[in-house]
């Protein structure tokens, strides 16, 4: 056997994470919801963007910082555009920018479920004898690679983290990366299937 199967992961999380505030309405910790519309306050040639959050259990609302005091010549048309226009896209990608939110709001609740798209990039033999993982990860998610490579090999996560190697254990106890990579041998695959 030689040779590697080179396939290409592409996970995305399905929902938005959830920031965890002190809710003014409920007086109590909720989690909160982009409303996907923004908040706009132009001063002179600044301006001050948010974006608007909801109450999960009342109306109440908090206002995301995305930028403030920013030149306007400094932002792009289309971003600028995106912003007046409520432009659905641009406030998911914004939602789902964990670490911007994490900025603003210490608490917040990141769902575990992603949705992982599998590609081959290269097979060089039929009798393959490692599967090269390349990560991709447009959006970020703080889905750990243990955990991650655990589900869709349907191996323990012990078992992922003996596999992979003493090198990047460390790394796949963190949250996948975009570009990251992991190489496992066939044997190991067949033999994990077998136990
Ligand atoms: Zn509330």
């Amino acid at each position: 056997m030689s040779g590697c199967l080179c396939v290409q992961w592409t996970v995305t999380p399905l929902t938005a994470p959830e920031p965890i505030l002190i809710c003014p309405g409920c007086g109590r910790a909720r989690p909160f919801r982009s409303s996907g519309k923004f908040r706009l306050n132009a001063n002179g040639k600044q301006l001050d963007a948010w974006l608007i959050y909801k109450c999960t259990s009342c109306a109440a609302t908090w206002n995301r910082p995305l930028f403030e005091r920013r030149a306007v010549r400094t932002l792009d048309p289309a971003t600028l555009q995106a912003l007046h226009s409520n432009d659905p896209r641009h406030a998911e990608t914004l939602a789902f920018d964990v670490h911007q939110l994490r900025r603003h709001a210490p608490k917040v609740r990141e769902a575990a479920d992603v949705q992982v798209h599998k590609q081959v990039l290269r097979q060089e033999s039929s009798a393959w004898s490692r599967l090269d993982i390349l990560f991709a990860v447009p959006v970020p998610t703080s889905v750990r690679m243990d955990r991650l490579l655990a589900r869709e090999l349907q191996m323990s996560r012990t078992k992922v983290l003996e596999l992979a190697g003493a090198k990047i254990r460390r790394q796949l106890r963190r949250p996948v990366r975009d570009g990251l990579r992991v190489t496992i041998a066939r044997k190991a695959l067949v033999r994990s299937d077998q136990a």
